[in-house]
This record gives C-alpha cells, structure tokens and sequence, in this order.
C-alpha cells in the first residue's frame, strides 16, 4: 500500500473519533487564552495516543507540546482552537440562531483547525510506528490565534527552534497548498494622562490628554508620506477623554498598528509612532504609557516543503460531497447577502481570474483537486504561524470548509463548522499534512529536509527571529 493509501485508510477508519473531538471544542467555544475545555480535550486525545505532553509553555495555561517518538527528524505540526465573540449559532441552521445570545462561536473553524492537525500527527506517529522509523512528530497546541499572538510567545520561548519542519493549516473556500506571503503586525495602545480642569475657569490649570491624542494622530499622518512602500498604518480611539467639553479631558488613549511586509520594517515603523506619541506628550504637558498588545512576523511559505505539500494535496485528491452537503450549502448560499463571490482569492485554484468567478457563482462547493502553483503572491492580511515560519521552514494548506462566499467570522461559518462540509474539510487538511510529513521521515538520505532547510537560510536566516513586541510583554493569562 502506498504512503498517502495508509495514512488515508487510518484517518478514515479512525473519522470519528476526530470528527467527536471537533464536535466537542465546538460545543464549548472559547476565547482567545482560555481556552481551557479545548486544550484538555486534545491533550486527552493525544495521551491516549501515547503523546509526552508538556502542558502551560511560554507562560500560557493553554499552550502545549505533545510529542512522540525519538530522534531526528522533528516535524511540528500547529493547532488552534480558539472562537470569536458573538458568534454563537446553532449547527447547520441557516438562518441566525445564536445558542447563547451574545456567546463566542466557532466562526473561524478553529475547532477544525486543531482537531485536524492534532489527528495528522496522531496519524504520522502510527506511520513511524508500523514502519519503525527514526524519528519524533510534535503537536503544538496554540492558543490565541485571533488577535492574542499566541505563536509569537511559543517562538520567543524558542519552543520552534530544534524543528526541521512546521506544518499548519487554516479552513478555507478552496483547496490549495499556501503560497502567500502575508503582512507583519505590531499594535500598540498609547495613554495619555493630563490634568482635568474647567475648561472655562481653569484652562490654564488643565493639561488636555485629548490634545494629545489629537496631536499625535496630526503626526502619525505625517508620517505616512515616509512608511516603507508595503507599510500601512491604522488607527482607532479607544476613549477620547469624556463627552463633556466643558471638561478639560484628563485621560485618553489610542490604538495604532502597523502592517508591513517585514517585521523589522513593521518595528521600525513602530518606534517612530513612539516617538510621535511622546513628542505629542511633550506638547501637551501630559504623560504617556505605552502598552503593546498583540504582533506577528510576516509569513514566509518554505517553497520546498510547500512544493511537497502541493504533491500531497495531488495523492490525496478533492473533497467528495454528497447531495446533504451541497443542499446545506444552497441554503447557506442563499442566506448570504449581495454577490458574495466577488473579490475571493482564486490566485491558486489554477483558473483564471474569470474562470474561477464563474466557477464560484456556479458550484456552492470546492469540489476541484488542488496542487502547487509557483506563484508569487502577497496577501495583506497576518497571521502568527509567520512567526513560526522565521524559526523553522513551515508550510501550510487551505483546505475547504464552507461554502464558497461565506464571508470569515460570521455566524454562517459557525453554522458550517459542525457540519459535514467542515468536517470533511478537517479530514482532507489531516490527510494532507500527514502524508507530506511521512514523507520527509521516508525520505532516509534527509534530501527533502537539507532543500528545506538551505532555502529558510536564503530567505529567513537561522537565529533572526524577531519578536513583534517587547521582551517585557507577557501573555494575558
Ligand atoms: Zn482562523
């Protein structure tokens, strides 16, 4: 039997205990460093599985490392499993039904996401098992992936660094192995405290925290002529000192982040709105404290080990639906809104800009194979496996797990992710990340491994890993 043949035929006699697993992290959503339910839940499913599993890693009570086997070579594999506020909604209904009004849901798939990865490194430990190679799968348990950077803390503590491969993937609309280089991110709150006074009887006496704000915004637009050509700078008032003018606004403050397509130039970028915010406080007579909240690398695709991955994706073959998932799909069609299809990626379905359009406003579902295509591509969206991607070659696959249109984080992805289209999905992403990491442990000469590696010292280099945020940022909980 064929590689990809034993790593399918296990994933599916084994379908549900995983599909169970997801069902569960679904039924009890959480957010991001708490999530407490999800972690115990993979860390069960691993242990069973003969994983060493070392709980609360860089400072977080629900990050983790289950590992198995021994000896080179080391293959990581991520997964997330944090929900999203206010995306609470009963499985499968298409029309808004929250379980619990107001409740976190799980509209970015994430109980896949991790699911998926946690039942691809179960499935390659049984590939080194059954065939006695040398070697150890490693499972990451990451928390935190929507806004809390968690991956960023897992790099600063260096738990990445002794890898040879890290594999990840995120649901999707189509089937395709990544290839995207994505944006650096660094966000920082800044709080400025004044003085209040009467802003009739006293303003001599007041120092005005929301002068402040306003003036460090005038700069920081002043600054826009001299980003970097791919940085971007955005902003939002977190208070603006009261409602009352008559009030000299003692406290304020503002949130900037910066995109860029490096970090180093994303941190640069960073220091100089410092520095703005503190020439603002000089102005002003007022003081300014800094608080950096969330940041992550620039995501570099491995060419080698994404390359490998398109292969995998090729063996293991597009999603088969049945007539149940394409009627939920209809129905979640049409509960969207407008032409949903429009402006959706199509730079790696192999189509052209047009096909892809047609195919979309055609099929509810992505039922086409997936491969490799060599494509130079610069999403401007982030994510934190970017931070995993300067310690280690990493390479990821989008795999379809809704309906075609369905917009990110919406209650109609909630409704997707506990239902046989996004289980199916999860399936598909553990197929293809296991078949392309048992094929870096059957490659005995390690050839795949030293292509891998030599281009990550081209394009990243060992030992530059730069954390978005200061070293004195610690995680939340
Ligand atoms: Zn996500």
């Amino acid at each position: 039997m064929s590689l990809c043949k034993q790593i399918v035929s296990y994933l599916e006699e084994n379908r549900d205990v995983f599909i169970s697993a997801s069902c569960d992290i679904w039924d009890h959503p959480e957010l991001a460093f708490h999530e407490d339910y999800a972690c115990a839940r993979l860390t069960g499913l691993l242990e069973g599985e003969g994983f060493q599993i070392t709980p609360h890693v860089a400072g977080m009570s629900t990050a983790f490392v289950a590992q198995w086997g021994a000896g080179a070579p080391v293959v990581g594999i991520m997964g997330e499993y944090d929900a999203l506020p206010n995306l609470s909604q009963q499985a499968e209904h298409t029309e808004r039904a929250p379980i619990v009004e107001g409740g976190p849901g799980h509209g970015c798939g994430h109980n896949l996401l991790g699911t998926g990865s946690a039942a691809a490194a179960i499935a390659v430990r049984h590939y080194l098992e059954d065939h006695g190679l040398p070697g150890t799968v490693r499972f990451y348990g990451c928390p935190a992936e929507e806004g809390g950077s968690g991956k960023a803390y897992m790099a600063r503590a260096g738990l990445f660094q002794d890898l040879d491969a890290a594999f990840c993937w995120h649901p999707s609309r189509y089937l395709s192995p990544w290839m995207a280089r994505m944006n650096a991110i660094t966000a920082a709150e800044f709080w400025f405290q004044g003085v209040a006074a009467h802003a009739a009887s006293a303003p001599h006496m007041g120092r005005s925290a929301l002068d402040a704000c306003e003036l460090m915004n005038v700069g920081a637009n002043y600054l826009r002529e001299h980003l970097p050509p791919t940085a971007k700078l955005h902003y939002a008032y977190l208070d603006a000192g009261g409602k009352a003018p008559n009030i000299i606004p003692e406290r304020a403050g503002l949130k900037y982040i910066v995109r860029s397509s490096t970090i180093e130039d994303a941190v640069a970028v960073r220091k100089r709105v410092e520095d703005i915010a503190r020439g603002a406080a000089l102005m002003t007579g007022t003081t300014v404290s800094i608080r950096y909240t969330e940041g992550s690398s620039n995501y570099v695709p491995n060419i080698v080990l994404t390359q490998l991955m398109g292969q995998a994706v090729e063996e293991v073959g597009p999603i088969i639906y049945d007539e149940a998932d394409y009627a939920l799909a209809r129905k979640i069609r049409d509960s969207l809104s407008g032409d949903c299809t429009k402006g959706i990626a199509w730079e790696f379905t192999g189509l052209s800009a047009d096909e892809a359009r047609e195919y979309y406003q055609t099929h509810v579902l992505y039922d086409r194979p997936g491969k490799f295509i060599d494509r130079e591509y610069h999403a401007p969206a982030s994510t934190d496996v970017g931070d995993v991607s300067h310690c280690v070659p990493t390479a990821q696959v989008e795999v379809p797990c809704y309906t075609i249109g369905t917009p990110n984080h919406t209650w109609q992805m909630t409704a997707q992710t506990r239902s046989t289209i996004g289980q199916k999905g999860m399936l598909e992403a553990a197929k293809c990340i296991a078949v392309c990491a048992a094929k870096l442990f059957d490659d005995r000469d390690g050839g795949l491994i030293r292509a891998a590696r030599q281009e990550f010292e081209r394009t990243v280099g060992s030992g530059s890993y730069v954390c978005p945020f200061p070293d004195d940022l610690t995680p939340p909980r």
